[in-house]
């Protein structure tokens, strides 16, 4: 029963988050998001578990300019989290209503076991998975295994020049890998979702870029601002890790990492609030470091909401 109430308010909340973005609701009527902000938090949604992202391995073949996980290829491709601990965290995910979770890195392609893990995401009730990838290295098997799960696959494209996109990732061909990997996914009628983060190489592309994605037959499309987080750091200036964040922490999220570690998102990665070897994420979840951290955020007026559409 608590669990329906969360996701109903939820859904309440999304919706009117979705609304502001994009009719740019005038402050006024945004003030009336508070009272359903404070219900929330009567609900106890800042010790609940909605959203959960598995970081399963730091490792990736691409080095892009702004990466807050800070991946590269010379970092390891597994850790402490071997197949068991992060089938674990699922059950455990799952015993405490969480229903949605996304597996990325890192490159999560280049984990052996992300076919079977999520096959078990699923199997233990799961009922909306994801996967962030950078499509450049997707093998038939796994584009096989997100149609029959029906995984949403989320990626990045820089540009649709591929000498810029080249230069963002550090990797040069991989425009022409991951627009492969695209198509292999449309034509596969896999659901597609594609982000581009802004910055001065880029930031004049995102709508040739979004039309560029159309033509493929990609049509779901957003842009972010870079985070001065990880190797983001050197790209904004003045940063402070609080404010880098998107705002939306605060509502029943949680991030664990190839080592156990968990964080309250993937970009508060500077913010650990426990570890799950050998004792689980039901205490993380409950516990007073998470709770501290999403009220912090919560009270913050909800934090900066910089994802817009072009
Ligand atoms: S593809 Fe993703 S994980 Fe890999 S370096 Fe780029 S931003 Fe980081």
């Amino acid at each position: 029963m608590q669990t329906a109430t969360n996701e109903s308010l939820d859904f309440v909340g999304h919706a009117f988050r979705t609304a502001q973005e994009l009719f740019r609701v005038p402050s006024l009527a945004r003030s009336a998001l508070h009272p359903l902000k404070r219900l929330r938090v009567r609900a106890g949604c800042l010790k609940g578990l909605d959203f959960l992202w598995l970081e399963i391995t730091r490792r990736c073949n691409l080095r892009c300019a702004h990466c807050y996980a800070g991946s590269r290829p010379q970092l390891p491709l597994i850790e402490k989290m071997q197949f068991a601990d992060w089938c674990r965290v699922m059950e455990e995910a799952r015993s405490l209503g969480c229903r949605r979770l996304q597996f990325i890195g890192g490159e999560p392609t280049l984990h052996p076991d992300l076919g079977r893990l999520l096959h078990y995401a699923k199997r233990v009730g799961f009922r909306h998975c994801e996967v962030f990838t950078n499509a450049t290295l997707l093998r038939d098997d796994l584009v096989e295994t997100f149609k029959e799960l029906g995984v949403l696959v989320r990626f990045s494209l820089y540009s649709s020049d591929p000498a810029i996109h080249d230069q963002i990732t550090g990797q040069a061909g991989s425009f022409e890998r991951t627009v492969e990997g695209i198509r292999r996914l449309v034509r596969r009628k896999i659901r597609l979702d594609a982000s581009m983060i802004l910055m001065d190489q880029n930031a004049a592309q995102a709508k040739q870029t979004k039309r560029f994605l159309r033509r493929l037959g990609v049509t779901s499309f957003g842009t972010d601002r870079v985070r001065g987080i990880g190797r983001g750091e050197q790209l904004v200036n003045g940063a402070r890790a609080m404010g880098e964040l998107c705002g939306y922490c605060w509502s029943g999220k949680l991030c664990v990492d190839a080592s156990g570690d968990a964080y309250p998102c993937v970009f508060s990665r500077f913010v650990s609030v426990g570890n799950c070897l050998p004792g689980g994420i039901k205490d993380i979840v409950k516990g007073e470091k998470l709770s501290a951290f999403r009220r912090e955020v919560f009270l913050d007026k909800g934090g900066q909401k910089n994802v817009r559409q072009v």
